[in-house]
């Protein structure tokens, strides 16, 4: 500012002027050059971020190309799997599938065995033997006062049981020696969790027999307590004989086979078929008569007496057969006979198994017409049949034919105008006295002539079993009145199966041998083939 004293404002403004252009150019030269060093700068930044940016996206690429084959090989790996996981489950179906196919070709097998063992049986005339073992029951618990704690703990231990179906295992040992396995074959058997129902399914069968004209004996055999009577009829009523009906799933074979009697006749020709029943107690070797009546219509015991016939056929003369024409009316009259069996005088027994019970199904078939008299199987039978056919209708039957006269094309009309010709066959359901083998020392009065009673009767039984498997000319029948009873039907007129009853306990360990051994001597009897009575067919349009 010095310079400017004295100078005029022109020459002011115009070095002033000059110096504003000087600043200006310097300013200018400044900012050119820092835009140059900031633009080298930046293209150098975006030069190194290019290329950073393509080696990030090379790296990229890299990696996703990795990823990409590894997520291939993990594809192909899952596939591979797959592949490998649907083979396997290809193999298991198939394998499952013949498996189903062995086991369906192993059923049939064994269906077909079944049915050669079934007819060797039929052509041998076998005794068809099966074998029910029942399940421990609380009672079983109770071995008495004088045991042991420790040998009443062995004494419930269950020591029979069902190998398969047709095999008994029993596991014998005796104090100090190593437990033996005996096996016993039978043509079936019942573990101790097998119903009613399938015990009746193996015996239903048999009641098609009956009415295709072969006779039918069915017994169950075996020690107090082995389940006959819950076999035969079903759970007993509370200190009572007669069976419970309202539980049917728990009825036995005599109750299901009466229905099932019922049941096929009426598939049949109305009136073709009738059905008698009796109901026998064999006690203290006496007959007697469970439905025999009084002149006041009540009911008591009578004894009978059982002979042979002409025919060399046992036969009871006045026994009662009643003519049922339904299933519950047979329970009713069962019912009330077997009531009598604890309330009658003279059957002092206190206990149902002390005496052998034998309940009768007679069912006869009546055939119209003159052409079926040469179906029977010979002349002697026919005339025969002919002499019985006009005398042995049921009662039912001949009140019928005295008023019914409306009613002129039923079969009793028919009789008299037409030839008619009758058969029968018989169903013999036997629930025999316990088995077991009471010991005689200190047993007195009713109950030693009793026990002695039923062991006699027992080994009656088996030695008429003895004779007939030695075929020896003379069975000894009549050395028994239960023997003399049942004499057709244990001696080969009738398709027998024998009911073999087992108690699993160790405790009844010798009477459970006892009844196996019963069972496999009876399975060994060869009776010749069973005859069948030629029952004709009878006609619908008659
Ligand atoms: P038994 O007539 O041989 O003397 P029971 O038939 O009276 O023998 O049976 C004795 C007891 O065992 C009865 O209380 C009966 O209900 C029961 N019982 C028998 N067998 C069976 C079974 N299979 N299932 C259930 N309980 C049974
Ligand atoms: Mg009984």
């Amino acid at each position: 500012y010095q310079g400017l004293a004295g100078r005029s404002t022109k020459e002011v403004l115009q070095l002033y002027a000059a110096h504003g252009q000087q600043m200006k150019l310097q300013r200018s030269s400044v900012v050119t050059q820092l835009h140059g060093a900031i633009k080298k700068r930046l293209k150098q930044d975006l030069k190194s971020l290019h290329s950073f940016a393509l080696e990030l996206s090379k790296d990229f690429q890299r990696q996703s190309k990795i990823c990409l084959y590894q997520v291939l090989a993990a594809v192909q790996r899952i596939q591979l799997q797959n592949e490998a996981v649907r083979m396997f489950q290809i193999k298991a179906f198939d394998l499952e599938q013949s498996l189903q196919e062995v086991t369906e070709r192993y059923e049939k097998e064994k269906q077909k065995r079944k049915a050669l063992h079934n007819s060797l049986v039929e052509l041998r005339g076998n005794i068809r033997v099966h074998c029910r073992i029942r399940p421990l029951l609380p009672f079983d618990d109770d071995a008495g006062h004088s045991v042991s704690q420790d040998r009443q703990r062995n004494f419930s231990e269950k020591v029979a049981y069902a190998a398969d179906d047709e095999t008994v295992l029993v596991k014998c040992s005796r104090p100090g020696h190593a437990s033996v396995n005996k096996t016993f074959q039978f043509e079936r058997v019942y573990s101790d969790l097998e119903s009613q129902d399938a015990v009746f399914a193996d015996v239903a069968p048999l009641l098609t027999s009956l009415l295709d004209g072969y006779n039918v004996c069915i017994m169950a055999y075996g020690q107090t307590g082995s389940g006959k009577t819950y076999t035969m009829l079903g759970p007993q009523l509370e200190g009572n004989l007669a069976f419970s009906l309202e539980e049917e799933s728990e009825l036995g074979i005599i109750p299901r086979a009466t229905q099932e009697v019922f049941r096929l006749i009426s598939e049949k020709p109305p009136g073709s078929y009738w059905v008698e029943v009796s109901v026998v107690e064999v006690y203290n070797n006496e007959i007697f008569d469970l439905l025999a009546k009084d002149s006041y219509g009540k009911v008591f015991g009578v004894k009978r007496d059982v002979v042979t016939t002409r025919e060399g056929k046992s036969d009871v003369p006045l026994l009662t057969r009643e003519t049922v024409e339904n299933a519950s009316e047979f329970l009713h009259l069962v019912n009330k006979g077997l009531q009598l069996r604890v309330t009658h005088p003279t059957l002092v027994h206190a206990h149902s198994s002390r005496s052998h019970l034998v309940v009768t199904l007679t069912i006869t078939t009546v055939v119209y017409g003159d052409n079926f008299g040469t179906l029977w199987e010979d002349e002697q039978t026919s005339q025969r049949l002919n002499k019985e056919a006009s005398c042995t209708f049921p009662q039912k039957m001949r009140d019928n034919k005295s008023t019914s006269s409306s009613r002129a094309s039923s079969p009793v009309q028919l009789e008299a105008t037409e030839k008619m010709k009758q058969v029968k066959t018989r169903l013999q359901l036997v629930d025999l006295a316990g088995s077991e083998c009471v010991g005689m020392s200190g047993v007195t009065g009713a109950a030693l002539r009793e026990t002695s009673f039923i062991n006699r009767s027992l080994s009656a039984l088996a030695d008429v079993l003895g004779a007939i498997a030695e075929q020896r000319a003379h069975v000894p029948y009549r050395n028994s009145k239960l023997t003399h009873l049942l004499q057709d039907s244990v001696g080969g007129d009738a398709k027998l199966l024998v009911m073999l009853c087992i108690s699993p306990g160790q405790k009844y360990l010798t009477e459970s041998m006892q009844s196996l051994g019963f069972g496999t001597r009876a399975r060994q009897v060869q009776r010749g083939q069973v005859k069948k009575k030629n029952v004709p067919v009878p006609s619908k349009t008659k």
